[in-house]
């Protein structure tokens, strides 16, 4: 029996959550769901998004998913999905792209996976707002440090990015390409203008890239041409590493390549801790209407699978997913041609549809 912790949380995610939940259970694996709070719904209860309780079960159970949680304005929180990552040190973020027949998307046989840091850069959270005079002091500071001009109106944020945060994050990635089969990590980057950060996880990419010679091919690139490679030729990429920042951007274009944010699942990984969310966030203006696409977090619920170690129980639920989307009958209204389709079903519905199809799938795990 596995204990897992379940975090529903706002907007949506009690809907898509839930469907992750009902598919899990129709697995057959038993699970000891330990649902806990974050997000609106603790604010009420805990006078906070990110209770205690919730960060310790996580870190008791080592296993958690969670639906998509709101960033409520004015509680001090930046994000709190961005804090949970943080306080839980889960520093990679895995996100799988591939397409799917049925689901319509600009290319077919894209099968790319994103690994973003989760802990540094921009994400830091270090920030000091224009015409504060904390910040006022600091622009004179850094002004007579680095002899650059800076506008006394400036907003400052700042960007750290650690040789050790980098070489961890490119080590995940090269093991999860090895333990994945897969053939080739790229390192994306702008080290050309910011060579102190960018450079520097650059450099590190290059030197652990070194102790995959012959095993894991590796090449780094710029952002922005590896944004126009990933929308002309997204077949060429394999394992994308890349900074915080650029990981969070990269990872909706490649949604986009796929067919949308309905389909794109994720895991946040780090020492013996694994959470699974969707990449989509809260949608707050279809809460509560059975309306949108389960898809993400129920594929999200197969890597947990995969994660676990229950290959034949993930391989069915995947299949199941693959049969739904392919035959796109009993699919949400993202995924037919025409958005306001009448024969587009629910969320419930489209979860009712895999797991009826789970029941007829046979699979052989080697
Ligand atoms: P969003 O991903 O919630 O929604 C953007 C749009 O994408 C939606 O309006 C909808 O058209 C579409 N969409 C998203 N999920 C879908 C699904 N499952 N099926 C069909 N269509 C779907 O992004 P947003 O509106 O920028 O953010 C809303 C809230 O979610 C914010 O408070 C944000 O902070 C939070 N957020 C949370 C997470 C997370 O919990 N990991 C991630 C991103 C955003």
């Amino acid at each position: 029996m596995y204990k897992i912790t379940f975090i529903p949380g706002d907007g949506i995610g009690p809907e898509v959550a839930w469907a992750a939940r009902r598919c899990l259970e129709a697995t057959g694996i038993s699970i000891h769901w330990d649902e806990r709070l974050a997000g609106e719904s603790a604010i009420k209860k805990f006078n906070t998004p990110l209770p205690e309780e919730t960060l310790q079960s996580v870190r008791d159970n080592k296993i958690a998913i969670k639906g998509p949680i709101t960033t409520p304005i004015g509680t001090g929180f930046r994000s709190v999905n961005v804090a949970l990552r943080k306080e839980l040190n889960l520093y990679a973020c895995v996100r799988p792209c591939r397409t799917f027949a049925g689901v319509r998307s600009p290319f077919q046989n894209v099968d790319l996976v994103l690994v973003r840091e989760n802990t540094e850069d921009l994400y830091a959270g270090i920030e000091f707002a224009s015409g504060e005079p904390f910040t006022q002091q600091l622009i004179a500071q850094l002004q007579a440090q680095s002899r650059q001009p800076i506008r006394p109106d400036a907003g400052i944020s700042i960007k750290p990015i650690s040789k050790s945060g980098s070489a961890r994050i490119v080590t995940y990635a090269f093991e999860y390409a090895l333990a994945h089969g897969r053939k080739k990590v790229t390192a994306v980057h702008k080290a050309n203008i910011m060579k102190f950060t960018d450079g520097l996880f650059m450099h590190t990419a290059r030197e652990v890239a070194r102790q995959y010679e012959g095993r894991v091919a590796f090449e780094d690139r710029l952002v922005d041409a590896t944004c126009m490679q990933l929308v002309l030729r997204p077949r060429e990429f394999d394992v994308l590493v890349l900074p915080n920042l650029y990981g969070d951007i990269l990872s909706d274009l490649c949604a986009g390549l796929v067919g949308g944010l309905g389909v794109a699942p994720g895991a946040n990984i780090g020492d013996g801790l694994a959470l699974f969310e969707a990449v989509h966030g809260s949608a707050p203006k279809y809460a509560g209407l059975n309306k949108v696409n389960p898809t993400a977090m129920i594929l999200s619920a197969v890597m947990m699978l995969q994660h676990l170690g229950e290959q034949e129980a993930a391989q069915r639920l995947e299949t199941a997913v693959e049969a739904v989307l392919r035959e796109g009958q009993f699919v949400t209204y993202d995924l037919k041609a025409e958005r306001n389709d009448p024969t587009a079903v629910g969320t419930k519905e489209m979860t009712e549809a895999i797991v009826e199809k789970m029941k007829r799938v046979k699979v052989r795990v080697s």
